[in-house]
């Protein structure tokens, strides 16, 4: 477990800077400095690392890389779509990701008796992959190990950014801990979770929508494997999503009432594998062992505003999105991806990466994707989990039309790869060697 890394920052030539153990360093230490080195903060370090540009990141990560109690990079499996993966690949993240990603080159959709279902086909789409499903452990060694390489990237963990000052040409924030000390950015990025405290420090509201669902995750394995088929299961418990890892492990994502939880989790594991079968209708066979079971409560957060001045809010603490679909990450990491996109721009012609009416393109880029895969996330996870007859029907006329209409299909799965629309640079698959 790697406990402590603190990098001091190497400054680029002319720039005033910070000697070792000095703790007030003068204004502009950082272009960019991240609050929170989860998937999404780690992530957007890396994108802006692989821009041709000096700029300087301070990434501040209250929980260390590698750590069990590490909140983004724990137990849970990421659905990473096609789209994602080569955001990565651009970025030279995905060949340390690849050898333990599962391909997902069918999934299945259906309802437990019920009539509809479909099937999506990566081979329809012409893609090797619909997209790969990668430990979240993964996916975090990968980000760190990435971010410790990078001579531009000053990353200090354990530790809290705490009070920040957001002023007309600078950002300052005290990092709280051991290794206490004042920085200074023009940009401060907030990606500090679903429960941000830099976002209530910037004064934006959120509104939160309690579903009153837990999501059980437990890795399983079964009698019957379907390599690389994804299964996501409607059932009036509740749907389920059997993603494959491996040869005959599935990560099971059980969506139930948050009052039947305790339940679930109090369970044998005997029990738990043969309820959870008999909702599959032995589709792989029986279910035979059973990993840690874990329950995550679900809501979605929205904040009211993703641009304060010379802040900007990413990740769960923008829009903290119901797993259903599997598309909170993707969604965040094509965020980021047209986030590295701006900055880029405004870098290149000279300009301060912190002005707010440059960064207000960001958010117009970002608007329609991020409203259209929350509402579709959302618009699923109540449909499929109501149980009244005119609600179910209507589903299921829904998946059974998917079923026989290719073009919608082709759409709708177009978008869950995170193809659709207007494609930052990241996302086409090119490394920006040239802005
Ligand atoms: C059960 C489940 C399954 C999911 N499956 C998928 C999936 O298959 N596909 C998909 O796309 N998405 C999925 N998601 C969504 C995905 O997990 C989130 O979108 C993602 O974790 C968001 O990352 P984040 O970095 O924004 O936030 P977090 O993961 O919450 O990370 C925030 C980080 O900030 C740190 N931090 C907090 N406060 C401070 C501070 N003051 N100073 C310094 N550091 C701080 C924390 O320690 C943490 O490391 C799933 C979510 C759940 C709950």
């Amino acid at each position: 477990m790697r406990r402590t890394t603190v990098i001091k920052p190497r400054l680029s030539p002319g720039r005033s800077g910070q000697g070792e153990g000095d703790n007030h360093p003068p204004a502009g230490d950082y272009d960019v400095l991240i609050a929170g080195g989860g998937m999404v903060g780690a992530s957007l370090a890396a994108a802006l690392v692989s821009l041709p540009l000096p700029l300087k990141i301070a990434v501040v990560e209250a929980v260390p890389f590698g750590s069990h109690g590490q909140p983004s990079y724990d137990e849970r499996i990421t659905a990473v779509s096609w789209g994602s993966r080569r955001i990565f690949e651009s970025i030279g993240l995905w060949e340390h990701m690849a050898p333990e990603a599962t391909a997902i080159h069918h999934i299945h959709v259906s309802d437990r008796g019920h009539f509809g279902m479909t099937r999506l086909h990566a081979q329809e789409m012409r893609v090797p992959a619909l997209g790969y499903v990668v430990p979240n452990r993964i996916i975090g060694r990968a980000l760190g190990e990435f971010l410790l390489r990078q001579p531009r990237v000053t990353l200090l963990a354990p530790a809290k950014l705490g009070a920040v000052n957001v002023q007309c040409d600078a950002v300052t924030a005290k990092v709280e801990g051991a290794d206490a000390r004042l920085l200074s950015a023009r940009l401060l990025v907030a990606a500090d979770g679903a429960s941000s405290t830099i976002r209530e420090q910037l004064g934006i509201a959120t509104r939160t929508w309690d579903y009153g669902q837990s999501a059980i995750i437990c890795n399983v394995s079964v009698q019957r494997p379907q390599p690389g088929i994804a299964f996501e299961r409607f059932t009036d418990s509740g749907p389920l999503a059997l993603l494959p890892m491996g040869e005959d492990r599935y990560a099971l994502i059980w969506t139930v009432a948050s009052r039947c939880a305790p339940a679930m989790l109090a369970m044998t594991d005997t029990e738990f594998l043969e309820t959870a079968a008999d909702r599959f209708n032995g589709r792989c066979g029986r279910f035979l062992k059973a990993g840690r079971r874990q329950a995550y409560p679900l809501s979605l957060v929205r904040a009211g505003a993703q641009l304060h001045r010379r802040a900007i809010v990413v990740g769960n603490a923008a829009h903290s999105l119901h797993p259903i679909a599997g598309q909170g990450f993707n969604l965040s990491l094509r965020d980021v991806a047209v986030l590295a996109d701006t900055l880029g721009d405004i870098a290149a012609s000279g300009g301060d990466v912190g002005e707010e009416q440059r960064l207000a393109a960001y958010i117009r880029a970002r608007r329609c994707d991020q409203l259209g895969t929350s509402l579709f996330t959302d618009f699923l996870a109540r449909v499929f989990i109501n149980p009244l007859p005119p609600v179910a029907w209507a589903r299921n006329a829904g998946l059974l039309a998917l079923e026989l209409l290719p073009p919608a299909r082709h759409l709708l799965t177009r978008r869950n790869m995170g193809l659709a629309g207007r494609l930052p640079r990241l996302a086409r698959g090119v490394s920006p060697t040239r802005i």
